[in-house]
């Protein structure tokens, strides 16, 4: 999963998210040329629903790139990417222009127009929705709920002039009536940013994603892929969720945009979060064996 893209010459901020949520043109092609030569595929969103739905088999290792937002900075540095390489993708697209996603004080970067949007369908690429506004869903009541599910949906529609039946939540803030609510709204499939992969017969109506951060080489990104490094996000991401449920979206939003404007870049990410689990785990593991043998050389004493 990515967010934003930004051309070779650009600096990415420090600090803040924006080192999250924003990737170099050229890093972004680096990371997809050595997910190729490590024999990682790419499948297209309907494969991927195929497969998960068990009428497909998976030939191997595959990956399905999608994009959170559906900022124009797709458009401009990864389609040409995509188009070289010959790899599908799915844009999950918030609706409202005036959304704060398109409006970073930090960088400007507006919602694909209606022609775009045309366009990438035309050139291979998949369109789901990513609400109206962008608004924490799970902060919301059963009507706004389903006024965001369906006015994006129906306003895709009108764009592509084709169904639009997947759905990626904002934030990943999600709970069951939210969940229930994109089902009843008439979408198939619903990606959260739980990490993990799916497989056939996953839950398609909370599927995983692996988000790619913007300052992750190619190497740190395949060795992100390997089982135990999953796990540890999976654990990061759930240590995250729990300032999220104390404090409730609004409060959550407002304060996390202070801490990340104060944090150094290198603790703002999952993949770090993760790291440092990972390393506690190896040393509270080592610690543990340690004690074990030192208590095993006593009792044989
Ligand atoms: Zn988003």
């Amino acid at each position: 999963m990515y967010h934003r893209l930004v051309g070779a010459d650009h600096d990415l901020a420090p600090a803040g998210t924006e080192h999250i949520f924003s990737i170099p043109a050229d890093r972004f092609e680096s990371q997809l040329r050595a997910l190729q030569a490590a024999g990682w595929s790419f499948v297209s969103l309907s494969d991927a629903i195929e497969i998960i739905r068990g009428r497909r088999r998976l030939a191997g290792p595959s990956i399905l790139v999608s994009f959170d937002d559906g900022c124009q900075s797709i458009y401009h540095h990864a389609l040409p990417v995509l188009e070289s390489l010959r790899i599908p993708a799915v844009v999950f697209v918030t609706t409202d222009p005036s959304s704060p996603v398109f409006h970073d004080p930090r960088r400007q970067d507006p919602r694909l127009s209606e022609s775009q949007l045309r366009d990438m369908i035309e050139r291979g690429i998949a369109i789901g929705s990513h609400g109206v506004s962008h608004r924490p869903l799970s902060g919301l009541d059963g009507a706004q709920i389903r006024s965001e599910l369906s006015e994006s949906r129906s306003l895709l529609e009108s764009i592509c002039g084709a169904p639009v039946t997947a759905f990626a939540i904002p934030g990943n803030w999600y709970d069951a009536r939210v969940l229930a609510a994109a089902r009843a709204a008439g979408y198939t499939s619903v990606w959260t940013s739980d990490p993990g992969f799916a497989k056939a017969g996953s839950d398609i109506w909370r599927l995983p994603r692996i988000n790619v951060e913007g300052d992750c080489s190619p190497d740190a990104l395949l060795a992100s892929l390997q089982p135990g490094h999953i796990a540890a996000r999976r654990a990061a991401m759930e240590l995250k969720k729990l300032p999220k449920r104390i404090f409730g979206p609004d409060r959550w939003m407002a304060l996390r945009s202070r801490i990340y404007s104060h944090l150094p870049a290198r603790f703002a990410s999952t993949s770090r979060i993760a790291r440092i689990l990972m390393i506690g785990a190896a040393v509270g593991i080592a610690a543990a064996t340690v004690a074990l043998l030192l208590w095993g050389a006593r009792l044989s004493d």
